[in-house]
């Protein structure tokens, strides 16, 4: 089994033509070197991810799930093996390179909200907008249109204090979308939520992806990673699994089964 591809494996999502696959890895190896030790992170790692997917990615603590994403966003190099990102082959830009094209292309979303202390809301989301060339008006105009996204338009001046973990991680999503990406990157964004809160921002997600937005979720829990279209499992630095959700259910219709707060 080792020996095939993910992406050719019977039951995964069929490959339809090269062009239009967003992601593409191929023999993906990392190893982190530590004084006298040598931790092999990734070890093989071949998968392609097609424009408008939902994959989320499980696996236990350790097997190389961030530093898979890392790659994915541009935030680090394989240590051998190939990674296109839209086509572009960047396995072997350089950081200021992929630092060009990460801020074009990705939007990340952590664990950890990672959202100023003393700055609004609208003005969190703006940030990265800082860095593309485009005026002021412009890039209030846009920082507003992905609060609305996430359904915060009434909460742009709020600071983070302000805000619960649920309201304080869509302003994260919405600084992630502000630069218009290709691909959401989510590292275990439900890891600080409680599970309607959880369901939530699954609603953003599905919202997003249903139009038309590439998404790559890395979470530990089974029914979080069940909103995705199709779940990969990594084991020590390889893919294990690679299955598509069969029946997916969608988180507006689970929440209408979950209590609220005031209940
Ligand atoms: P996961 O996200 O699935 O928990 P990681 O990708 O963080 O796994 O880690 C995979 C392996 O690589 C682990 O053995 C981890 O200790 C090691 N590792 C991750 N990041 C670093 C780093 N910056 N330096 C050294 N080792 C690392
Ligand atoms: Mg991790």
């Amino acid at each position: 089994m080792e020996t095939i591809p993910a992406v050719n494996r019977p039951g995964a999502t069929p490959a339809p033509a090269e062009a239009s696959a967003v992601i593409r890895v191929e023999d993906a190896h990392k190893y982190y070197e530590l004084g006298e030790t040598r931790v092999h992170a990734l070890r093989g790692v071949s998968i392609e991810i097609q424009s408008g997917e939902f994959v989320a990615i499980m696996g236990a603590s350790g097997s190389g799930k961030s530093t898979f994403m890392n790659i994915l966003g541009c935030l680090d190099r394989l240590s051998s093996g190939r990674y296109s990102l839209e086509g572009i082959d960047v396995s072997e830009h350089d950081k200021k390179a992929l630092a060009l094209i990460r801020n074009q292309k990705i939007g990340f979303v952590f664990q950890g909200f990672n959202l100023l202390a003393r700055t609004t809301a609208l003005e969190n989301t703006e940030l990265p907008t800082l860095y593309a060339k485009i005026d002021k008006t412009e890039r209030r105009k846009r920082a507003a249109d992905a609060l609305t996204m996430v359904g915060l338009a009434d909460r742009a001046q709020h600071f983070p204090s302000q805000m619960s973990g649920g309201q304080q991680q869509r302003v994260a999503i919405a600084r992630a979308l502000v630069n218009r990406p290709s691909i959401l990157l989510a590292d275990e964004p439900t890891g600080n939520l409680d599970s309607r809160t959880s369901v939530e921002i699954m609603e953003i997600f599905q919202h997003l992806n249903d139009k038309g937005l590439t998404i790559v979720l890395v979470t530990h829990e089974l029914d979080i990673a069940q909103f995705a279209k199709r779940v990969l499992v990594f084991r020590d630095g390889k893919i294990r699994k690679n299955d598509p959700v069969v029946n997916r259910p969608r988180a507006s219709e689970v929440l209408k089964t979950l209590p609220t707060l005031e209940d």
